[in-house]
């Protein structure tokens, strides 16, 4: 489904209204470049060059026939069904149910997935980068979800992403490559779950919490925001709002973009929005600075929930190009809102400053309030099944 750039215009300030993920110190809209055609008008397949890394011919040669008239039926990969998929989306996808798939993802598809602890949390918790396509591959994409506990609602939206990759692998095609072409040139990196903490938090409570004293932290955090009025909450019903890490730090705070001026008065930690005491001062975004410094990625697509928009930029974006081009590629596929506003604090906005800057964008699935609604996820599922593999051929043709 796609909208159209009226249609795109007139939810602007509905969906900026409803978006709570993101530090918008910079609410300002710039304005909308034009619209650049849905994401078919992206360069032809035949421009990726063949390494001979496939499993058939790839030439002009072996291309069928063009059909006089479109089939009516897309038969692309995405659209098929897994014979007993391992993976099964489910409300309140856990830690451990993760955990289980991706070794079971690893059993039944040996040698076609890595995957790594790039850190481990304050209460325990692995940080899994999940590495599928050719590791070895010069050209590598990052995907980043749940930095926020309770948009937990990403993560089997992504574990779903890597089995379609594997299990079509040796039949499925994108854009007239084979996927074994593209996913050969390519080294595709998930790290579906950044905050297994606070999606604990989020799914169950305080009793998901193993370490007393951070548990005692915690109700502290309640306690000084309440007398804030920070919020009105119930504990229980603060707690299924949680997006921090487990001692009350925003991780999408904790990122040297503007850092300083971000909410300069909130010197305690909290659900939401507290910074931290320094720039990646917490396990889990230093994980992903190190992932990110070890490897070199092209490009960085962080999953957050709701607000069905998509942000591509932050004040001094020395990558603003590029992202909004990426911007309006995900766009043509999720029929997603593109929004100007300029992120602060967040893993996108660093990495598009940084002196090594890094295209990016940030994909808001979801319409209601977080922990969006399992009843969104079918949808959620049609919208980005295909943005894994359109951003591996985006990578190889721009
Ligand atoms: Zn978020």
């Amino acid at each position: 489904m796609k909208f159209t750039h009226n249609s795109r215009k007139r939810m602007t300030k509905k969906a900026a209204a409803g978006c709570l993920c993101l530090s918008l110190a910079f609410m300002a809209l710039s304005p909308i470049p034009a619209w650049a055609g849905p994401a078919g008008d992206i360069p032809p397949a035949a421009t990726v060059p063949d390494s001979g890394s496939g499993s058939g011919p790839a030439g002009p040669g072996s291309a069928a026939p063009l059909p006089d008239t479109p089939p009516a039926v897309d038969d692309s990969f995405y659209n098929q069904t897994i014979t007993d998929p391992i993976v099964h989306p489910v409300d309140k996808y856990t830690y451990e149910q993760m955990e289980q798939d991706i070794l079971a993802l690893a059993a039944r598809y040996p040698g076609r997935i890595n995957y790594q602890v790039i850190g481990q949390t304050l209460d325990g918790r692995n940080i899994y980068d999940i590495i599928i396509g050719n590791p070895g591959a010069q050209k590598k994409i990052l995907f980043q979800g749940a930095i926020h506990g309770r948009e937990y609602i990403v993560v089997p939206l992504m574990m779903q992403q890597i089995e379609y990759l594997l299990a079509f692998q040796d039949t499925g095609s994108y854009l007239g490559q084979p996927l074994n072409v593209l996913m050969g040139q390519t080294a595709i990196h998930f790290v579906p779950m950044t905050n297994p903490d606070g999606v604990a938090l989020s799914q169950f409570g305080e009793g998901a919490i193993r370490s007393p004293e951070l548990q005692e932290g915690i109700r502290a955090m309640y306690a000084a925001d309440v007398a804030e009025e920070r919020t009105t909450l119930p504990y229980e019903q603060y707690l299924v709002r949680w997006k921090s890490n487990a001692r009350g730090v925003d991780l999408n705070h904790n990122f040297n973009a503007d850092w300083e001026a971000l909410n300069p008065t909130l010197n305690h930690g909290s659900s939401s929005d507290f910074k931290g005491s320094a720039p990646l001062s917490e396990p889990e975004t230093q994980a992903l600075a190190n992932v990110i410094a070890q490897n070199g990625f092209l490009a960085v697509i962080n999953y957050h929930a709701m607000g069905q928009v998509l942000y591509w930029d932050t004040k001094d974006n020395k990558k603003a190009a590029e992202s909004y081009d990426m911007a309006v590629t995900a766009s043509g596929v999720t029929g997603y809102q593109i929004l100007g506003s300029k992120g602060v604090g967040g893993l996108k906005d660093w990495l598009q400053r940084e002196s090594s800057p890094i295209a990016g964008i940030t994909i808001e699935v979801g319409r209601s309030a977080c922990p969006v609604a399992f009843s969104e996820y079918p949808t959620i599922w049609e919208q980005n099944k295909q943005i894994p593999i359109l951003f591996c051929h985006y990578i190889l043709t721009h």
